[in-house]
């Protein structure tokens, strides 16, 4: 990955300026109390009114100028470190793009989220504030006890003899506060997690009457969440109380001594007063210091987060191309086994051949790893041994702009977007208004002629004012608006009613044979007409055939077939 230094390497320039503003600004604001004591030992006393007019005019002129470069810096340093987030965060999305699936299973969606977020924000946070207070508070303190040692240098090392009690707090409850924070945003990633999943599911959760589990489970993470937050929260409150305190000792100690001295006549009261005030500088720049420490751990864990995604290797690299097989049907698997995890297999040797325009129907049990196939078929996981041939061709070789649009797809719980149906079923393609109308027709979605506006009717979001068979089949369209080379189905038509089903496959065969055809389905009826079926149990293929060689070798198909029939056959 680009490292955050290249990422502001560009406005080194302009963060340069930002800085050196502050920096005047900072030099402007340690001149007031000096003035102060200027005015209340030597011009109040002599009664001196042109004097005080003056000195009194410099110190809001310090006051004026001071509060403008604060303003134009703190607006600099927004701009900058806002620019520079927007390029991180950029990166970052296209990163997350280009990313595996596999990748994804590893991270989590969840965790991207934030990373993409709340990460980026404090990093955003770490670049703004350290141009605000990165050499302002720094200078004020350095400059505050320059000023001191040279009115007085006894009353200086009261305050000097403070500073180390100050640091040595910050360093512990830093050092105990840090890890807190890395752990507190992985707590986080569980939290988006839980409410993500929640959310999806909702309906799901409330048909089941499962609110009061899924309340337990955002309970638990949530509590847990709070405790890392509250642990971080009391150890750094600890900061705050303990640096008022020695600054109150320091200040009573200023005073007393400051008194007994200004009675020996070694100093003015005046320099009280101005010691005073420096102090309290130090003192608020040195608290400044330590909030800017737990942005920089907050910042740096967060950097890490996202450099941690950044620099994930590139998965499902393109091999060079080799040449074609002659005489290849059109979609093989040959010997292929593939797992998830790594643990067990999710396909075991698996191998077919599929000939131009053929269907293949795949029928199992769920979890017995059907869309498993299709995900292998489409290179979204790349499998761990065996091959997967396009027209004789290894698709691991095939550039994904060609490989990608020879597909037309209708994954299992996929979804339609916010929008309007004629966007949905387009989905950014160039496409005419008669595909889109033939694609309408063939996947027999007659309800957008009914629905109010057409094609341009609107569809909210997840597809929520659509039936669960209308969303399928504007899925579907989808699906055919391309022509596809190769269809392929996962449990599209399961919301459609028989006969719809049924006209649907029609008109599949009818105006697509030239389309390669692979459905996954629950229904006997869906498939028979398949030229080849492969009936998978447990990973494994059990049966494969057309309808009429499984209903004699295969005795799982057959029961399931002699079960559906038996409920609509009319419709078959
Ligand atoms: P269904 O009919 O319910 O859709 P399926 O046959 O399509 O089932 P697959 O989705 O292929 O089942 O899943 C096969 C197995 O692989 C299951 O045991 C599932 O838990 C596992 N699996 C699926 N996706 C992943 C994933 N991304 N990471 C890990 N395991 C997975
Ligand atoms: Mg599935």
């Amino acid at each position: 990955m680009k490292k955050l230094e290249q990422y502001i390497h560009p406005y080194w320039g302009y963060i340069f300026l930002t800085v050196a503003i502050k920096l005047i600004a900072a030099m402007a604001e340690l001149t007031i109390p000096y003035l102060m004591e200027i005015m209340l030992d030597d011009k109040v006393p002599a009664g001196d009114l042109r004097g005080i007019y003056i000195v009194g005019g410099m110190m809001l002129l310090c006051a004026a100028f001071a509060f403008g470069c604060n303003v134009l810096a703190n607006r600099m340093s927004a701009i900058s470190s806002g620019k520079i987030t927007r390029t991180i965060r950029h990166d970052l999305f296209e990163k997350l793009q280009s990313l595996s699936s596999r990748q994804v299973d590893e991270l989590t969606v969840a965790s991207a989220q934030s990373r993409l977020t709340s990460d980026t924000y404090n990093v955003n946070q770490l670049l703004a504030r350290t141009q605000r207070l990165g050499v302002r508070a720094p200078s004020l303190m350095i400059g505050g006890i320059a000023m001191t040692l040279s009115m007085d240098r006894t009353l200086a090392l009261v305050l000097l003899g403070m500073l180390p009690i100050i640091a040595a707090v910050v360093f512990m409850v830093t050092k105990a506060s840090m890890p807190l924070y890395t752990k507190q945003q992985t707590i986080l990633d569980r939290v988006v997690r839980t409410v993500q999943e929640n959310i999806t599911g909702i309906r799901v959760i409330k048909a089941l009457s499962k609110t009061e589990y899924e309340k337990q489970r955002f309970h638990a993470v949530n509590g847990e969440y709070t405790a890392v937050d509250q642990k971080a929260g009391v150890i750094t409150a600890i900061t705050n109380p303990s640096t008022s305190l020695t600054l109150n000792l320091g200040l009573t100690l200023v005073v007393l001594i400051g008194a007994f001295r200004v009675n020996s006549g070694a100093i003015e009261n005046g320099v009280i007063v101005a010691f005073l005030q420096y102090f309290t500088m130090i003192l608020n720049s040195t608290l400044a210091i330590t909030r800017m420490f737990v942005m920089w751990f907050k910042g740096a864990a967060s950097a890490r987060r996202i450099s941690e995604v950044m620099d994930l290797p590139e998965d499902l690299v393109i091999r060079p191309a080799e040449e074609a097989e002659a005489n290849a049907p059109h979609i093989e698997f040959r010997n292929v086994s593939f797992s998830y995890t790594g643990i067990g297999r999710n396909i075991d040797d698996l191998s077919f051949r599929l000939e131009h325009g053929q269907t293949l129907g795949i029928l199992g049990p769920t979890g017995s790893g059907k869309s498993t196939i299709l995900n292998l078929l489409l290179r979204l996981y790349d499998p761990d041994s065996g091959t997967v041939l396009i027209d004789g061709q290894d698709i691991r070789t095939i550039p994904y702009d060609t490989f990608r649009k020879k597909f037309g797809v209708v994954f299992q719980n996929d979804f339609v977007t916010e929008g309007t149906i004629a966007g949905n079923i387009r989905f950014f393609r160039e496409l005419t208004d008669e595909d889109l109308a033939r694609a309408a027709e063939d996947a027999q979605a007659e309800f957008i002629a009914e629905k109010e506006g057409g094609m341009d009717a609107e569809v909210v979001i997840r597809g929520n004012n659509l039936s669960g068979g209308q969303k399928q089949r504007l899925l579907i369209a989808r699906a055919l608006a391309a022509n596809p080379e190769i269809l392929i189905l996962d449990d599209a038509s399961s919301a459609l009613d028989y006969q719809t089903d049924s006209r649907l496959r029609q008109a599949l065969r009818k105006n697509y044979r030239d389309t390669t055809t692979v459905v996954v389905a629950q229904r006997i009826s869906s498939l028979r007409h398949a030229d080849l079926i492969l009936v998978i149990s447990d990973s494994q293929v059990i049966g494969a055939g057309n309808h009429d060689e499984l209903m004699r070798s295969c005795e799982e198909y057959r029961i399931i077939a002699e079960t559906q029939m038996g409920e609509g056959k009319e419709a078959v």
